[in-house]
């Protein structure tokens, strides 16, 4: 591939690990990680092995959407990454660290040397996918982790209030600047589905993706509504029984994608 760096020979011996996406946001608190995880259950469920790596290190939300209780385990080997419900390989600090509540006050540096040790110091066993979910924004730790791992491609999450500002060129810039393919963009709490009469209203205002998929020149991944019940089942670490197609046709495409 046309990558800068070579990083095939820093992962774990015994590991082996196919495609790694990257799912960024401009900010936080727009779903990127409630993304990750309908991507990662979405490709589980088409019968792939998937992993997801938890980088967003100051954040971490991704045990507590699968309902992980157990702490990673470190073998003479390497780490072994805990496993969800339904089989998916995690890794995330907050699988590492005693307490769940311990605040993570690292710096950048630090942040991304972590992130790099998740890459070649976890045992990731014949991984079809991984899911990485980044650190939010483009500032300095988001960028130092990108250059830490071997990202084939990236997604990127905005909010409808995003779309219409300048963060959501700047995540773009970001990957082109990388040389990272942009593999799409979705827009999280586009809308909200109306149970009673189906209709959609644009609670956070009309939604904008389509003008900005076109503006850059990018795929519309998907358009996930604000639904209560996706709350619910993060909240209860019971993601992996979601219920919605938002990502079906995309990860078909993701499955034809040879050049990924
Ligand atoms: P980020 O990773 O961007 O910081 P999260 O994925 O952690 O954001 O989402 C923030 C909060 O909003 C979580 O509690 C999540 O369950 C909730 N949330 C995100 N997207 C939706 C949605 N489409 N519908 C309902 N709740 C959502």
């Amino acid at each position: 591939t046309d990558k800068q760096v070579d990083f095939s020979e820093k992962l774990h011996p015994q590991s082996n690990v196919k495609k790694v996406i990257g799912v960024v946001s401009g900010k936080g608190g727009v779903g990127k990680s409630l993304v990750t995880s309908l991507l990662a259950v979405t490709m589980q469920r088409r019968q792939h092995r998937v992993a997801i790596l938890d980088a967003d290190i100051t954040g971490p939300s991704i045990p507590k959407a699968f309902g992980l209780t157990e702490k990673a385990s470190a073998t003479e080997l390497g780490l072994l990454p805990v496993k969800s419900k339904t089989g998916i390989d995690i890794m995330s600090i907050n699988l590492l660290l005693e307490n769940d509540t311990d605040p993570v006050v690292w710096r950048g540096p630090i942040i991304a040397g972590t992130v790099k040790q998740f890459w070649s110091e976890v045992i990731w066993s014949d991984i079809d996918y991984m899911f990485v979910d980044m650190p939010p924004g483009t500032g300095d730790v988001p960028l130092t982790v990108f250059q830490s791992l071997p990202v084939d491609g990236i997604i990127v999450v905005a909010s409808p209030q995003e779309l219409v500002s300048m963060i959501v060129a700047k995540a773009v810039n970001m990957a082109k600047m990388m040389e990272i393919p942009v593999l799409g963009l979705v827009e999280n709490m586009s809308y909200f589905a109306c149970p009673n009469c189906e209709e959609k209203y644009p609670i956070f205002g009309e939604s904008r993706i389509d003008e900005t998929a076109k503006e850059y020149g990018l795929d519309v991944i998907a358009k996930i509504p604000v639904d209560p019940r996706l709350a619910s089942v993060c909240d209860r670490g019971m993601v992996e029984l979601f219920i919605g197609d938002w990502f079906d046709s995309f990860g078909e495409k993701l499955d034809g994608n040879e050049n990924l």
